[in-house]
C-alpha cells in the first residue's frame, strides 16, 4: 500500500529505533485523512470509528463526507500541550475541499454546512468526549438553516441540540442545568415531548441555554464556525486524559499513550420530519447470531435518541413500512457489511428526507454463544475458515457458557421476583437463604443450611461468611471491590454493587423495589437468588438449569443427536478444530478417582497434579498424629505402615481411573501441624482436663507437638520436601503406596503412568537425596513384586531459587511442574489468603495490576523465571518434560503464555479442561500466523 508512507514511516521510528537510522527516511507527517483515504486497517492512527468510517467510504456505501484526524496529532497535543503547528492548515485544506464537495460554507449564514466533531481512539473506551452534533451553527446561520429546509422548528432545534451539547462536553457546563431547562420547558407548554415544543419556544431556549453557558463557562457560546470546530476538536484530545479513561485505559492495559483520532463529519438530519429519522441495527441477532433484521429506529430524530429512550423506538422491521425504499437499501447495505468484514456488524444510520446515510459500523458485540453459533455459520455459509473461526471466540466464552444458569423462564414464577440488578462480578447462580453478617452465615452454614451473605460492601472481617456462604451479594462497589476480587479468587458467586437494594445490617434486613414499583422487604432467612453472569438479584428460589455445554462435556448429550441444539453442535465443532490444532496438553488437578473421571470425559490427557493430603484427613488424622508423636524408630514404622495400605488403595483405583494417561503424584506438601488438632480447642481441652485432674496423657503430648511445630509463617515453613528431608521414612512411605499401586495394576494388565513429584524443591541437593531414597524404595518394590516399573520423578518449581538454578535442579529431575501459585506468592512476597483479602482491591484500583497475578500469570515478573528455568531446564536435559500445575493453567491469557513459552502441558481443575483445551488450540493458531 503505497499512499501512506508517513504512517510506515512512523512506526518504524516506534519499533525499529534502534535497527534502522531514521534520519532522511522520515517525510513530513501528515495529520489529516479524508474518509476516501483511510480504511480499515488503520485503527491505530484513524481511531476504530474513522477507519470503519472510510472503510464504508471506500465501499462506495452512503457515508455523510468528512475527515480524520489522527491520533499521531493527539500524540503531539499531549505531549506538548499543543496542536501540531501543521495541523491547523492541514484541517483548513479539508475543510476546503468538504465545503467545495458539499457546496456550502462551515457557519455561512445563508447556507451554512454543518458537521459533527466524534471522538473516536483504537479502543472504545469509557470517559472520552460524547460527540457534538451541529457544529457550524450561530445567532447568524440558524435563519439560513431554516431557510433552506424550508422548517424553521427544524432549525432551533438543532441550534438548541448544539448549545446544549457543546455546553456540557466541551465547556464542562453541568448537563443537568440543560435538561432541567428543558423540562421545565416542556412542562409550562405541557408538551409530551421534545417534539411538541414549537420554533418560538425552541428559539426562546436557545436563550435560555446561552444565558446558562455564559454563566456557567465564564464565556459566551463561540458564535465563529471554526471556533466552534478547533474547540471541540481540542476537547476531544483533552478527553483522552480523563480519570474515567485513565483508569480504565490502566485496568485494561491499554497503552496511556496512543490518543484519539477526531473525526468530522458533515451533518446529516433525522430530525427534518416524519420522513426522517436515526436508527441503530445489528446484521443478525446479536443474542442468538440468527440472521434477520434486528435494530430500532425512531422518526424525527437526531443521533443519541434513538438508544437515550426519550421516545419509544419502533423495530426496524417497521420501516419497511415507513419507507419501504430506504428499508430496502439499508438490508442490502447490512448484506455487504456482513460479506465485507465477514462478521457481524453493528450499525448506525440516519434517513435525512427519504435518504439513507450511514454513520458507524463496526464488528458487533456478541453473547457468548452467539460468538459460537456465529462462527460456525459463518464457515457454513463460506465467509470464514476453521482458523478465523477459533480466533473469534474464546476461553472466558465458553466458561460462561459452562455455568448453570437460572432457568429464564422460571425467573417470573410464582414468588420470584427479581428485586435488583448490580454487576456480574463473579460468574455463577446461587440460591440461599439471607444472611447479613458473617457470624450468622458460618453458623447456619455449620447445620447445613445454604445462606447467601448480603453486605453493603464486604472487608476482610467477612471472609469466614463469604467462604461459607453459597454466595455474595453487595449493594456497593464495583468489579475490583474487596467482595469481588475475594469471590473470584474463591471461584464463588457474586453480584456486587447492586445500588437499589437497601440494605441494612443492624435490622437484618433487605428493602428493595419490586418489578411492580411495589416495596420488597427481604429479612434473615428468606430466601433469595443471585446470577453471578447478569448481575441479576431475585427473590425467593429460582430453579438451576444445568448447561447445555456441560451435559455435553459430560458426554449427557451427543452433539449429533436430536435435542442437541445448535450452540452445542457449535461448540462441538470448534472444540474438535482446537484439539485438531493445539501443541500444549491439557492435564488436570485431580486427587481422586471421581474427578479424575469427570476430567478424562472433559478431555484431559492425564493428572498433572494428585495433591495427597487429602490421603491424610479424616479418620485417618489419628494415624497422622502416632506418627508425628513417635518417640522410636518402632513407634513410627507402625504409623507409616498402617497409612500405607490406605494409600496404595487410593492410588490403585486412581491408575484405574487414569488408566493409559500419566498421572502425576505431589509427595505430601502441607506443614504438618495442619493434621493435628486447632492449639486453642486443644489447650482449652487439656486445661479443663486439668481443673477435673483428669489429664490425658495423649492430649499433653498431642499439644506439646503441637506447641513445638507453630510456626510464624506456616507457608514458608516445615513443608514440601523439608518435611520428607525431616521426617524420616513419610516419603518413602508414599513412594511404596504409588509404586506398589502402579504394580498391582500391571499384574491386572493395566497401564498405569504415575510420576512422583517432589514439592517446594529450592536446591538439587534435597531432590538427590529425595530421589536416591526413592529409587532404593522402587527397586525394592520392583524386587519384591518381579515387575518393572517406569517412575519418573520430578520437582516442582515453586520457589524462585528452583527457577533460578533450573539447570542444576534439571540433572536430578526428569520433569519440571511449574506451581505458579506459590511461584507468584513467593516472586511477589504475597501471601495470597492474606492480600487478596487486605488490599487487592486498592491494588486493582490504582491500576497498579489490571487483575489479580494469581487470577492471570504475571508475564513479566513470574513469567520471565517461567521462560528462564524452562530453558535453563532443557539446556541440561533436552527431553525434560515441562508443566505448569498451578491455577494459571485454566486460564486463557496464561494458556497463551504457556504456550509461547513452550511447555509441554498444563495442568488445571476439570471443570476448566474444556477452556484450557480451547484456548491451547487458539494459542497455536495465533503462533501459526505470527
Ligand atoms: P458514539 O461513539 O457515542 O456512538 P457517535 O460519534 O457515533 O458517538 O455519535 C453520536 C450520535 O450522533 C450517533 O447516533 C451518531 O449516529 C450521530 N451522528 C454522528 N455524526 C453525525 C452526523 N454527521 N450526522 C448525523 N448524525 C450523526
Ligand atoms: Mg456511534
Ligand atoms: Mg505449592
Amino acid at each position: 500500500m503505497g499512499t501512506l508512507p508517513a504512517v510506515r514511516a512512523a512506526r518504524c521510528v516506534r519499533t525499529a529505533r534502534s535497527r534502522r537510522p531514521v534520519a532522511g527516511r522520515q517525510k513530513k507527517q501528515k495529520f489529516v485523512y479524508d474518509f476516501t483515504e483511510g480504511n480499515k486497517d488503520l485503527k491505530d492512527l484513524l481511531g476504530g470509528k474513522g477507519a470503519n468510517l472510510a472503510e464504508m467510504t471506500n465501499l462506495g456505501l452512503p457515508v455523510p463526507p468528512g475527515f480524520t484526524i489522527t491520533t499521531e496529532a493527539c500524540k503531539v497535543y499531549l505531549e506538548s500541550g499543543q496542536e501540531p503547528p501543521a495541523l491547523r492548515d492541514e484541517v483548513s485544506a479539508h475543510l476546503d475541499a468538504l465545503e467545495q464537495r458539499m457546496g456550502r460554507k462551515l457557519g455561512a449564514p445563508a447556507d451554512p454546512l454543518l458537521v459533527s466533531v466524534r471522538s473516536g481512539a483504537k479502543f472504545s473506551m469509557p470517559g472520552m468526549m460524547d460527540t457534538v452534533l451541529n457544529v457550524g451553527l450561530s445567532d447568524a446561520s440558524v435563519a439560513g438553516l431554516a431557510e433552506q429546509a424550508g422548517d424553521e422548528r427544524f432549525a432551533w432545534d438543532s441550534y438548541r441540540r448544539l448549545v446544549q451539547m457543546f455546553g456540557a462536553t466541551v465547556l464542562g457546563v453541568p448537563g443537568e442545568l440543560f435538561e432541567d431547562a428543558l423540562e421545565r420547558a416542556k412542562r409550562d407548554r405541557g408538551a409530551a415531548s421534545d417534539l411538541d415544543l414549537d420554533a418560538a419556544c425552541l428559539r426562546a431556549l436557545v436563550e435560555e441555554f446561552k444565558a446558562i453557558v455564559a454563566r456557567e463557562a465564564g464565556r459566551g457560546f463561540p458564535q465563529e464556525p471554526r471556533e466552534q470546530m478547533d474547540l471541540a476538536v481540542r476537547a476531544v484530545f483533552d478527553s483522552w486524559n480523563t480519570e474515567r479513561a485513565a483508569l480504565y485505559r490502566r485496568q485494561e492495559r491499554i497503552p496511556g499513550d496512543l490518543g484519539t483520532a477526531v473525526n468530522i463529519c458533515s451533518m446529516v438530519f433525522g430530525n427534518l420530519g416524519a420522513d426522517s429519522g436515526t436508527g441503530v441495527a445489528f446484521t443478525r441477532d446479536p443474542a442468538t447470531g440468527h440472521q434477520g433484521v434486528y435494530g430500532d429506529y425512531l422518526q424525527n430524530a437526531q443521533g443519541e435518541d434513538v438508544v437515550a429512550g426519550i421516545r419509544n423506538t419502533v423495530p426496524l422491521a417497521e420501516l419497511e413500512r415507513i419507507d419501504k425504499a430506504s428499508y430496502d437499501q439499508l438490508l442490502s447495505i447490512m448484506e455487504t457489511l456482513e460479506t465485507h468484514y465477514k462478521d457481524l456488524c453493528d450499525i448506525e444510520f440516519t434517513i435525512e428526507r427519504g435518504r439513507l446515510w450511514m454513520l458507524q459500523t463496526r464488528v458487533g458485540k456478541r453473547t457468548a454463544a452467539a460468538a459460537f453459533r456465529i462462527a460456525v455459520q459463518l464457515v457454513d455459509q463460506g465467509l470464514i475458515d476453521e482458523a478465523e473461526a477459533l480466533r473469534r471466540v474464546s476461553g472466558g466464552q465458553l466458561a460462561q457458557l459452562m455455568f448453570p444458569r437460572f432457568d429464564d423462564a422460571e425467573a417470573g414464577a410464582a414468588g420470584v421476583r427479581r428485586i435488583g440488578w448490580g454487576i456480574a462480578a463473579s460468574p455463577g447462580a446461587a440460591v440461599g437463604k439471607a444472611v447479613f453478617d458473617s457470624y450468622t452465615a458460618v453458623k447456619w452454614s455449620r447445620s447445613g443450611e445454604k445462606v447467601i451473605l448480603i453486605r453493603r460492601e464486604t472487608n476482610p472481617d467477612d471472609l469466614n461468611g463469604m467462604i461459607a456462604a453459597e454466595g455474595i451479594l453487595t449493594s456497593r462497589g464495583g468489579k475490583t471491590s474487596h467482595a469481588a476480587v475475594v469471590a473470584r479468587g474463591m471461584g464463588k458467586t457474586c453480584v456486587c454493587g447492586a445500588e437499589e437494594l437497601e440494605v441494612d445490617t443492624k435490622r437484618r434486613r433487605l428493602t428493595a423495589t419490586g418489578p411492580d414499583g411495589a416495596p420488597v422487604v427481604l429479612e434473615e432467612g428468606d430466601l433469595v437468588s443471585i446470577d453471578g453472569s447478569t448481575g441479576k438479584v431475585y427473590t425467593g428460589e429460582v430453579p438451576v438449569v444445568p448447561s447445555p455445554v456441560v451435559e455435553y462435556f459430560e458426554g449427557r448429550m451427543h452433539a449429533g443427536a436430536e435435542e442437541a441444539d445448535e450452540l452445542v453442535r457449535a461448540v462441538h465443532r470448534i472444540m474438535a478444530y482446537a484439539d485438531r490444532v493445539r501443541r500444549l496438553r491439557v492435564r488436570a488437578n485431580a486427587d481422586n478417582a471421581e474427578d479424575a473421571l469427570r476430567a478424562r470425559r472433559f478431555g484431559a490427557q492425564g493428572i498433572g497434579l494428585c495433591r495427597t493430603e487429602h490421603m491424610f484427613l479424616g479418620e485417618r488424622r489419628e494415624l497422622v498424629e502416632h506418627l508425628i508423636l513417635a518417640d522410636t524408630d518402632a513407634e513410627r514404622d507402625k504409623a507409616l505402615g498402617a497409612l500405607l495400605p490406605l494409600q496404595r488403595a487410593d492410588f490403585i483405583e486412581l491408575f484405574e481411573a487414569m488408566d493409559g494417561l500419566p498421572v502425576t503424584v505431589r509427595l505430601l506438601d502441607p506443614p504438618l501441624h495442619e493434621f493435628l488438632p486447632d492449639i486453642t480447642e486443644l489447650s482449652v481441652r487439656v486445661a479443663l482436663a486439668e481443673a477435673r485432674e483428669d489429664e490425658n496423657e495423649n492430649d499433653l503430648r498431642l499439644l506439646q507437638a503441637v506447641h513445638k511445630l507453630h510456626e510464624q509463617n506456616p507457608m514458608l515453613g516445615l513443608r514440601g520436601v523439608r518435611l520428607g528431608l525431616v521426617v524420616p521414612g513419610l516419603f518413602a512411605m508414599q513412594v511404596r503406596a504409588i509404586a506398589e499401586a502402579a504394580a498391582h495394576r500391571l499384574a491386572a494388565k493395566g497401564d498405569p503412568r504415575p510420576e512422583i513429584m517432589i514439592p517446594l524443591v529450592g536446591t538439587v541437593q534435597e531432590l538427590e537425596i529425595v530421589r536416591d531414597e526413592a529409587d532404593a524404595v522402587i527397586a525394592e518394590v520392583e524386587r519384591a513384586t518381579g515387575t518393572r516399573l517406569r517412575l519418573p520423578i520430578g520437582t516442582m518449581i515453586e520457589l524462585p531459587r528452583a527457577a533460578l538454578t533450573a539447570g542444576q535442579i534439571a540433572e536430578a529431575a526428569q520433569f519440571f511442574s511449574f506451581g505458579t501459585n506459590d511461584l507468584t506468592q513467593t516472586v511477589w512476597g504475597f501471601s495470597r489468603d492474606d492480600v487478596e483479602a487486605s488490599f487487592f482491591t486498592a491494588y486493582l484500583e490504582k491500576g497498579i495490576f489490571g487483575v489479580s497475578p494469581f487470577e492471570t500469570i504475571d508475564r513479566d515478573g513470574v513469567g520471565s523465571l517461567v521462560r528462564a528455568a524452562a530453558e535453563a531446564g532443557r539446556a541440561t536435559r533436552p527431553d525434560l518434560k515441562l508443566g505448569v500445575c498451578g491455577e494459571h493453567g485454566g486460564d486463557p491469557e496464561s494458556v497463551h503464555f504457556f504456550h509461547d513459552a513452550g511447555l509441554d502441558y498444563v495442568s488445571c481443575s476439570p471443570f476448566r479442561i474444556p477452556v484450557a483445551r480451547l484456548e491451547a488450540g487458539r494459542a497455536a493458531n495465533a503462533a501459526a500466523t505470527r
